[in-house]
């Protein structure tokens, strides 16, 4: 067994980690978590943390569950891997495309695998595209995101996604793909006179305005996540979705419910679109779909569409040797069995989802605290200088990643999106452990405010 420091050093010798600047990781080293359970998690000191943001969104069902372990096990033993590609199947996938199509919204029948959220919605742009040549309207390209959505890294998921760091690196987006403003009130500064919900019209409102700006005749699609997760837990006001959908009808486009992190039951429903009140098209998932145990993904395709690409599109040139994973699905399976049977979905809804509201908009009294959101169980505190103006903190101040590093420092995994701290904690979580997360919470916004008053 190695040493923490040489845990560290064999780390920043080999290791390009995602989303990180190397030299101040080097510096610092890695922390290094050894094993897991329930809601918690161990470093290699020894140290118990709380993971109130499910690894990264992903493990709905906590760590420990050993239905999961041995349904992976088990299929091992039986057949590793097969494909899917020689006209051939095997049975986790066909039962599990069969399980997804049961807890899915009704317009879903058929799923196409992937082993990932950035495969799905790639998956998408293709699909889409195919979907409307197929149709004899090829000239239908266009793909509306959002700025400060977030769909994956591949070339086309972030080109979906509207992160301008991600763009500026390696010429994105790619042709066809436009973006709107994303329907976060504070951005854009609280605009008087305009209750949230009539904000909400006006949000949606810029979809159709883009659509004009682009000719209706050209767009294919549009796509976003019920509520943007790495964009900062943005809840949009609840007049949003209804109205994006009308929109999309009116139209004839085609809509896309990115539900990666929204899905399995995040929300208080198994999908984020039903909490929300939109009937998409497509739906991409990944993550929550397996707890994050292994990876799986993949995009549910609604009836109008699977019609079309099934009687009139021909062959889909696409498509990814682990498509269908026989253990990636013999895994899935358990996990939805463990949902259902645990009723985690109903529990969200009905319990701990809203006693962590409840928890949080008492939170609004502490100083530092200028809003807060939630929807199910993921939740977000904005940080300010001045709660009665609203007035944020100098951006050089890193106000969030001074409280994560206090998170880090007392047992607790939060993340900072600029001055929003961010939390999506496993489903299986119990009130007395909202309680601990909130405790924890309010140490670390007191020593946050300690560290910005000097
Ligand atoms: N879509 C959303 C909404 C996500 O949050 C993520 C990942 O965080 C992705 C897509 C990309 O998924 P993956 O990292 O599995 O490629």
């Amino acid at each position: 067994q190695r040493t923490t420091r040489e845990w560290q050093q064999a780390d920043s010798a080999h290791f390009l980690h995602p989303f990180t600047d190397h030299a101040p990781l080097a510096a610092k080293g890695a922390r290094i978590i050894e094993r897991a359970d329930n809601i918690y998690i161990w470093d290699s000191e020894g140290h118990k943390i709380l993971d109130a943001m499910s690894g990264l969104w992903c493990v709905n069902v906590g760590y420990g569950q050993t239905a999961l372990v041995e349904a992976a096990a088990a299929q091992m033993k039986q057949l590793p891997f097969y494909n899917a590609f020689f006209q051939t199947a095997t049975p986790p996938a066909i039962e599990l495309a069969e399980r997804l199509a049961q807890v899915t919204p009704p317009q879903f029948q058929h799923v196409f695998f992937t082993c990932s959220g950035s495969e799905g919605n790639d998956t998408v742009v293709r699909m889409v595209r195919h979907y409307w040549a197929s149709l004899g309207q090829p000239e239908r390209q266009v793909i509306i995101g959002r700025n400060n959505g977030y769909h994956g890294s591949t070339m086309a998921g972030a080109s979906l996604g509207g992160m301008s760091a991600m763009h500026a690196q390696g010429g994105l987006p790619i042709p066809g793909i436009t973006h709107i403003e994303q329907p976060y009130w504070w951005a854009h500064g609280r605009p008087k006179g305009l209750s949230k919900d009539e904000f909400g019209l006006v949000a949606a409102g810029w979809l159709e305005a883009k659509i004009l700006e682009v000719g209706p005749d050209k767009v294919a699609a549009f796509i976003g996540e019920p509520v943007q997760g790495a964009g900062g837990v943005i809840v949009p006001p609840k007049t949003y979705w209804p109205e994006i959908q009308r929109i999309c009808d009116k139209y004839g486009i085609l809509l896309v419910s990115d539900e990666v992190i929204c899905g399995f039951g995040r929300t208080g429903q198994w999908f984020g679109c039903e909490t929300m009140g939109s009937r998409p098209d497509l739906m991409t998932f990944a993550k929550g779909v397996t707890s994050g145990y292994v990876p799986l993904g993949g995009v549910m395709v609604s009836d109008k569409v699977a019609k079309v690409l099934i009687e009139q599109g021909g062959e889909f040139e696409h498509g990814f040797t682990y498509s269908g994973h026989p253990v990636a699905a013999a895994v899935a399976l358990a996990n939805i069995g463990l949902i259902q049977e645990q009723g985690l979905v109903e529990r969200v809804r009905e319990d701990v989802g809203p006693y962590l509201a409840e928890q949080f908009e008492s939170l609004r009294d502490h100083p530092l605290i200028g809003d807060v959101d939630t929807c199910g169980l993921m939740g977000a505190m904005l940080l300010v200088k001045d709660k009665t103006t609203g007035e944020a903190f100098p951006s050089e101040l890193s106000v969030g990643m001074v409280c994560r590093g206090h998170c880090f420092g007392n047992g607790l995994i939060m993340r900072a999106v600029g001055d929003r701290m961010i939390i999506a904690p496993p489903l299986v979580m119990t009130r007395a452990q909202v309680d601990e997360l909130m405790a924890l919470i309010r140490r670390c916004l007191d020593l946050t405010l300690v560290d910005v008053a000097n």
